[in-house]
């Protein structure tokens, strides 16, 4: 025999555990909601009888909202399962009992899987799951996904129920006189004109009429239109009705009336607490304080703050090593290998440029730890609760801040992932603005700007700048969200639930395995894609060299030289081996031919192609203080941010003075005249704000279903950022910055 199980569930309910638990699939288990987002699937077998194991999206309702939702409720409408397992928190029970009574009100075959039972006793609550499973008619089977307790039960109910092909009454909830009235009246339609008749029970389709649910209205449209149009009269005029007389709309009314239903099902004895019946459970405790009105935001900066005073203090010794590592390798090269294309290429293109964004790799080690520590005590999931209040007055949604975590709201994330996350939020207009504004969170490609900048130029204040920059980041994002919402995005709010998972004792082991999954991903986004652009930066940078005219020029200079000191002089330096003790005249004859040299490295950077695109732009950019080594570096960030630290990596190298000894990018740079604070302070804002990188854009666009939603964020995000550059640089110089 064969069966189909969907696994169906709150976020968070432990869904995904239950999975791995039956079908030893592995899988990413997570704190928050909103991890799993596709649709998952095993095999096990129970008895003679192969399972087969669908494991929905998280939802905390059925309505039409986000793609999560869509996603469940059309599997559950269209492939029809044969059984559906509904896991719950026991320790939540009351708001994990609303996806419950949407699975019902369906008609589908359920078994709930009454999970997490050991946290519930923890918390001193007993659940008497024969009782709930009398009255709300269905299987109530006590688990704990992860030890796997009660697995075995659960799966033989599951496939026994299914084998019986017992056909359960969908679940009547009365929803007030005038919604019941219209209801009575809309289902006789819907049986009489068999519309959408097969995949929905009509009741079902009744409410759904009522609640406005744009997929069923849109489906019944396409199937009768006049039918459809009937039932759209009746639904406007209910909800004319009792937005007359009480005041709501009936999709909300009808939210009252199940949470109704689930409070008299509660009420039946359902939970016992243990003696002391007030007892606080440990985590609640906790999140008196810290998720407190006033002292909780407090806490949550100086929390922010505290990261970043750690992370930059004790990675500056690693950071060090790993530079003096460069250096050395740079040197060694040098000496290796003979002056020439070769040289340049190896020093100049790879190890520079790829040094100059490994160098950062302990940094953002650290960061990641502080993260990790963060998500796995469940902290970070505080933080999107109490950032909720701020998001709504925004235009955005609590699970918005989800996605700009996701995306480097502490630093150090990716806007990729982070785009993706807003597949959790309801509304559209909701997800655009959340998608559109994330990308100018301070993702891991970004760090390493930043880092070398503060280096160079603001040393004493790190980690303040830090701080400052990230609050930077959201604020911006939330001053453009503001924007789009009051202008092309402009429409209602939806209201945001989540539960806040208790806390925990982080394991050293999850600790270590996401600091060093994040952490592999940056070094290894170094080694490949930094290293290949690099070497492509290189050779535009390179090629196409002086014409033999002006390097004629060059030698001509360096000739002249030579003859105005003592023959002597110059034969000292020819004949003088590494390091050897030199006279007078001839140390600074030597010097003049270095300054020569640089000159002409100069000139032929200039000359490159890369030379002559970063020139052109020159116009424009000065105005933000950014001369064309710096244009360089930010048309090839658009491939990927960290390119700006390795091309202006490799541009400085090229025009090395002195080859010898080696300097820190962020050495020359703060020596460097056409450099300053304003200018560093212009280009850490403008890195900030400027076009996403060309996998976000992508992905904009998948995920928007434009391209104009893509083609939007590259020019109104450049535009912006450079107006904001403009003003901090004419600004700080003007004060003498
Ligand atoms: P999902 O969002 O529903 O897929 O939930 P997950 O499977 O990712 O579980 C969320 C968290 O709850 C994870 O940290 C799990 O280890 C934990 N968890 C899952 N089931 C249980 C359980 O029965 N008891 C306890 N104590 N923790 C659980
Ligand atoms: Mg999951």
């Amino acid at each position: 025999m064969q069966a189909t199980i969907a696994l169906a569930g709150n976020p968070n309910s432990g869904k995904t555990t239950l999975f791995n638990a039956l079908t030893g699939a592995r899988q990413h288990v997570g704190n928050y909601p909103g991890v799993t987002v596709e649709k998952k699937e095993g095999l096990c077998t129970a008895g003679n009888c192969t399972v087969h194991i669908v494991d929905l999206p998280g939802t905390y309702s059925l309505t039409a909202y986000s793609q999560e939702e869509m996603v469940a409720r059309e599997y559950l409408a269209q492939e029809r399962p044969d059984m559906v397992i509904d896991t719950l928190d026991a320790s939540n029970l009351e708001r994990h009992l609303y996806l419950v009574v949407q699975l019902l009100e369906m008609g589908l075959p359920l078994v709930l899987a009454l999970n997490m039972v050991d946290v519930a006793k923890a918390r001193g609550m007993e659940i008497d799951s024969d009782r709930l499973s009398q009255i709300l008619g269905v299987p109530v089977i006590p688990t704990i996904a992860r030890t796997g307790k009660g697995k075995q039960e659960l799966l033989r109910t599951a496939t026994d129920l299914a084998s019986t092909m017992l056909i359960r009454k969908p679940l009547h909830i009365s929803y007030g006189a005038d919604l019941d009235q219209a209801i009575l009246e809309m289902e006789s339609l819907i049986k009489d004109g068999l519309f959408l008749d097969g995949f929905y029970n009509t009741r079902w389709v009744a409410i759904k009429y009522l609640e406005n649910d744009e997929d069923i209205i849109s489906r019944g449209q396409k199937a009768n239109p006049v039918l459809s149009g009937k039932l759209q009269v009746i639904a406007a005029r209910v909800s004319a009705h009792v937005g007359a007389t009480l005041n709501m709309d009936p999709e909300s009314l009808i939210a009252d009336y199940r949470w109704g239903f689930i409070r008299s099902v509660m009420h039946q004895g359902i939970i016992t607490r243990a003696n002391d019946s007030d007892r606080l459970y440990l985590s609640d405790k906790i999140d008196k304080v810290l998720t407190n009105r006033f002292a909780g935001p407090l806490i949550m900066l100086g929390i922010l703050f505290g990261l970043y005073q750690i992370v930059f203090t004790y990675s500056a010794t690693p950071v060090g090593w790993m530079e003096g590592l460069f250096g050395w390798l740079s040197d060694t090269a040098s000496a290796v290998i003979p002056p020439g294309m070769l040289q340049s290429l190896v020093v100049s293109g790879i190890i520079d440029g790829v040094g100059g964004v490994m160098g950062f790799v302990p940094l953002i080690m650290f960061m990641f730890l502080g993260i990790a520590i963060m998500e796995d005590t469940g902290y970070l999931a505080r933080v999107a609760y109490m950032l909720d209040r701020v998001f709504k007055s925004f235009g955005l949604h609590g699970s918005s801040v989800m996605a700009y975590v996701v995306s480097g709201g502490i630093a150090g994330g990716c806007a990729v992932p982070g785009v993706m996350a807003t597949r959790t939020l309801r509304s559209p207009k909701e997800r655009l603005a959340t998608l559109l504004t994330a990308p100018y969170m301070n993702c891991g490609a970004k760090l390493p700007v930043f880092a070398l900048l503060i280096a160079a130029f603001f040393p004493a204040h790190e980690a303040l700048m830090m701080f400052g920059i990230t609050l930077l980041a959201w604020t911006g994002a939330l001053i453009a969200a503001k924007i789009l919402r009051m202008t092309v995005l402009r429409g209602e709010s939806t209201p945001f639930v989540m539960e806040l998972p208790p806390y925990r004792l982080p394991t050293f082991r999850g600790l270590a395995t996401h600091t060093w999954e994040r952490t592999w991903q940056y070094a290894k986004k170094a080694g490949t894609v930094i290293l290949a652009i690099s070497i492509l930066l290189w050779v535009i940078m390179t090629f196409p060299g002086l014409p033999d005219q002006q390097a004629a020029q060059f030698e001509d200079m360096r000739q002249q030289a030579a003859a105005s000191y003592p023959a002597i002089a110059a034969q000292e330096l020819e004949n003088a081996g590494d390091g050897a003790e030199l006279s007078e005249s001839a140390q600074s004859l030597a010097q003049a031919i270095a300054v020569i040299d640089s000159r002409e490295a100069q000139a032929a950077l200039r000359y490159s192609v890369a030379g002559k695109i970063g020139g052109s732009l020159e116009g424009v950019t000065k105005w933000a203080g950014f001369d064309w080594r710096t244009n360089i570096a930010l048309v090839g960030g658009f491939a990927a941010k960290e390119v700006v630290v390795s091309a202006l990596s490799t541009a400085y190298s090229l025009g090395e003075t002195d080859p010898e000894e080696y300097q820190t990018l962020s050495q020359t740079l703060s020596r460097e005249s056409s450099w300053s604070p304003a200018v560093a302070l212009a280009l850490i804002i403008f890195t900030m704000f400027y076009a996403p990188c060309f996998v976000t854009v992508i992905c904009i666009v998948r995920e928007s279903g434009s391209w104009k939603w893509g083609a939007f964020s590259v020019i109104f995000n450049t535009a912006v950022a450079f107006a904001l550059a403009v003003i901090v640089y004419q600004t700080g110089s003007f004060l003498g910055y």
